[in-house]
């Protein structure tokens, strides 16, 4: 209905108070008195107070008087036209969470063999009924009963194993069907959630050893669907969670596949990108289009897409847990991409239906804000929603096996969340990480954002480090040369970048990558802002560049593909560009098997070494010593008191130009890109190439 036919409508804006809205177009919107009629009791009362003033088109009227939340009023006037009193407006209200938030830790639906408890928390909601559909379709009704603190409550005494359900949350007259912002399964496009028993939903657990410092971590950026759809890769489940749990792989050249592959690359932590249900791929249509899935729907179940059947409520939660499952298996662990910034859509998910104008932030006006250039931003700072996210985040962890979190867009979340997930994760699980994107972006204020700025707020949470980015690989802007392409002007910047006091609180804080999955491959804009040297230097820079993320201090990201030089075609923001652009291209990955066994190499090398792993500025001041030479040539010396070595030196050369170095004659070459060689005392380092040497 347009708000401009209705001539009269009410809301509670506070909780003894309330403004009545009388259309300029009806009686000049003037009316002697109105009175407040409660449905339940039928008492009657007249409203004291107040002439009107102007607002749009309306006359606008205040009163000050008692009502209870979730009882439905009729509101008139004194020509007899009546609303309904809307509770809509109080989420907005600054002492909302005083009277409304709950606690508990009961909310959803509760299931055994004998009966199955709903609850869900619909505090402005004036009725709400569960509507139950038999596995058969036999569709039923049962109104629920309003407990303390806005929680709807019911309990059904029969065994509903597999039944579909919704709420159907009344304001007054009007009524929305939510799926459970709680529940563990819900069927394809969000139409409806799935009661399931939780004892069907065990994993098996591997025993890892502890990470005991987040400098041991080397973290492989990977989405799902790519990592297996490409048919040269001989995974079967393709796009899907099963792929995962698949071992024994290869292509046809022999080469290992799937879950085998990561585990030989050496990488300690494998992140997935978003898991959870988000919105645009049709899980009925699964390949009609393609998104990495920063379009969260649903942050309680599992992507439908990536599941053999997305109506299929135990496989939602089982395949899922297969495939995290499997990867602990091969020793390593599993980090989620979680999108908890904003949602897909606002009027069409379970948080908003439940509670409107409360999981959203607005502004004083009511609007929504835009921090995220999605449209909406979640609340964080409300209690509900701040519980939602802590709530969410242990469900992945505990039932799904997930050990860790990768924080999308966390600037806009505010640090006692994001400190509050950190807590929480560490105490369940003493390896627990958590990372995410420091960006300055979204209307908190300065002091509240979990921004990189803030970083001695959130001294265990990790930034991706952007400093990192620009200087060792160049800035997003494709023509922009980092010291890797050449920008050799950038030599003391990386030498800071590598060894970094300065930025972070903790060595462990800091991200190190060069590329993920947004933006450009490091291939990709090398081929534009090299591309005068020809494939040949480009991918050798592209080597430069990640033996750069591999040993500097801090903790190393790769994405799935960098370590072939990858490439999405010139494409910069592939998020929708479909299978054929961001595939895990198995065949290119055969291609480049020297590069690969280069990768796995410096992989190694870290892992032994425990001085590329230093995780405190004291160990790094005493151990670590890096040099600019000739103003060119990185040289990067570590030593350490224990392993076969106590002493390296790395020199990354990204000029044209051969490089002389003094250096003992007991060093020993490990790796190289060219024919270098130690001879009285000295080495020369050829143009864009690298000498990893040690004694
Ligand atoms: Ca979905």
């Amino acid at each position: 209905m347009q708000r401009e036919s209705i001539r009269m409508f009410a809301y509670a804006i506070s909780f003894d108070e309330i403004k009545v809205y009388l259309s300029k177009g009806y009686y000049n919107g003037i009316s002697s008195k109105f009175y407040l009629k409660d449905l339940e009791t039928n008492e009657h009362k007249l409203l004291n107070g107040d002439d009107g003033q102007e607002e749009n088109g309306f006359k606008t009227y205040y009163f000050h008087t008692e009502f209870k939340v979730g009882r439905s009023y009729r509101v008139s006037d004194a020509y007899g036209l009546t609303c309904f009193l809307s509770f809509d407006r109080l989420p907005l209200c600054q002492d909302f969470d005083d009277r409304f938030a709950y606690d508990g830790d009961d909310l959803g639906s509760q299931y055994t063999p004998g009966a199955t408890t709903f609850k869900v928390w619909a505090p402005v909601s004036t009725a709400v009924v569960l509507k139950l559909k038999s596995p058969e379709g036999a569709v039923s009704l049962y109104p629920m009963e309003r407990e303390n603190r806005g929680v709807y409550y019911i309990r059904i005494f029969k065994d509903l194993e597999l039944y579909e359900y919704t709420y159907l949350i009344s304001s007054n007259d009007e009524t929305v069907e939510s799926c459970d912002p709680y529940a563990y399964a819900s069927t394809s496009n969000q139409r409806s959630s799935i009661v399931v028993d939780l004892k069907k939903c065990r994993r098996k657990t591997y025993d890892l050893p502890v990470l005991e410092s987040k400098t041991d971590a080397i973290i492989y950026e990977v989405h799902v669907r790519d990592f297996s759809v490409d048919p040269y890769g001989e995974l079967r489940h393709k796009g899907k969670f099963l792929a995962f749990s698949e071992t024994g792989n290869a292509t046809m050249l022999g080469y290992k596949t799937g879950v085998d592959y990561l585990e030989d690359l050496g990488v300690t932590h494998i992140q997935l990108q978003p898991i959870n249900d988000y919105a645009t791929v049709d899980e009925d249509h699964p390949y009609e289009l393609y998104n990495w899935g920063y379009d969260p729907a649903q942050y309680n179940v599992t992507e439908g897409s990536y599941v053999s059947d997305p109506n299929d409520g135990y496989r939602r939660i089982n395949e899922c847990i297969r495939m995290i499952e499997n990867i602990h298996k091969h020793h390593m662990r599993v980090i989620l991409d979680v999108v908890y910034n904003h949602m897909h859509d606002v009027n069409d998910n379970a948080l908003e239906r439940t509670c409107p104008n409360y999981f959203f932030r607005r502004d004083e006006f009511g609007n929504l804000t835009n921090g995220s250039w999605c449209g909406n931003d979640l609340n964080s700072t409300a209690h509900m929603c701040r519980k939602y996210i802590l709530d969410m985040c242990k469900r992945w962890q505990v039932l799904y096996g997930a050990d860790g979190f990768r924080m999308d867009l966390m600037g806009i979340i505010d640090i006692e969340t994001v400190n509050g997930i950190e807590a929480q994760g560490r105490e369940i699980d003493p390896s627990f990480m958590l990372y995410g994107e420091g960006w300055n972006m979204g209307t908190l204020p300065q002091e509240q954002k979990a921004m990189i700025d803030n970083n001695r707020a959130l001294p265990n949470v990790g930034f991706f480090n952007d400093y990192f980015r620009d200087t060792i690989r160049g800035s997003n802007q494709m023509e922009i040369k980092g010291y890797t392409s050449g920008d050799t002007y950038k030599t003391n910047d990386a030498i800071i970048t590598m060894c970094d006091y300065g930025k972070f609180s903790s060595v462990e804080q800091s991200i190190n990558y060069v590329e993920c999955h947004d933006n450009a491959t490091t291939f990709d804009k090398y081929s534009i802002c090299n591309r005068e040297e020809g494939e040949a230097a480009i991918e050798r820079r592209c080597l430069l560049a990640n033996i750069m993320v591999v040993l500097s201090m801090g903790v190393p990201f790769l994405h799935a593909g960098q370590e072939f030089f990858d490439t999405k075609f010139g494409n910069v923001n592939s998020y929708n560009a479909g299978d054929t652009v961001n595939k895990f291209d198995w065949g290119r990955r055969d291609q480049h098997i020297a590069a690969v066994e280069t990768m796995k190499a410096l992989i190694r090398l870290r892992k032994e070494n425990k001085c590329f792993r230093y995780n405190n500025f004291d160990d790094m001041h005493a151990h670590i010593f890096i040099n600019n030479i000739n103003h060119r040539m990185v040289e990067y010396i570590l030593t350490q008191d224990e392993g076969q070595y106590h002493e390296f030196h790395v020199y990354i050369n990204p000029s044209f130009d051969t490089i002389g170095v003094d250096i003992d004659d007991d060093f020993k070459i490990l790796m190289k890109a060219e024919d270098e060689a130690i001879s009285n005392h000295h080495l020369d380092v050829h143009g864009i190439s690298y000498v990893i040497c040690a004694r």
